[in-house]
């Protein structure tokens, strides 16, 4: 949180994001959206095991920039586990 701080000191708007990237020692891999790889695969507001993917384990959504979906998929999913939710298939939150 400290750190965050002196970096929005600098004042530049995308310094955040670039910061981490040198931070993290991981070379940047090409990620692929996995729905249209595999066209067989679909993305169902009942089909839990997929959706439980999509979410971390507070019960956040995925954002696409971590599980590489492109913007038609992520969308649908999001909607997908927003009616999961609604129907209690799914947590809007996990408490710990
Ligand atoms: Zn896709």
């Amino acid at each position: 949180m400290v750190l965050r701080a002196k970096t929005k000191i600098k004042g530049k708007g995308k310094g955040k994001g670039f910061i981490r990237k040198r931070g993290s020692g991981f070379p940047v891999r090409k990620r692929f959206c996995r729905f249209c790889v595999d066209k067989t695969k679909t993305i169902d507001y009942k089909d839990t095991k997929t959706l439980e993917s999509f979410i971390k384990d507070r019960g956040k959504i995925v954002s696409r920039r971590s599980s590489g979906n492109c913007a038609k998929h992520q969308r649908r999913i999001a909607v997908a586990i927003k009616r999961a939710r609604f129907l209690s298939l799914l947590p809007y939150i996990v408490y710990k």
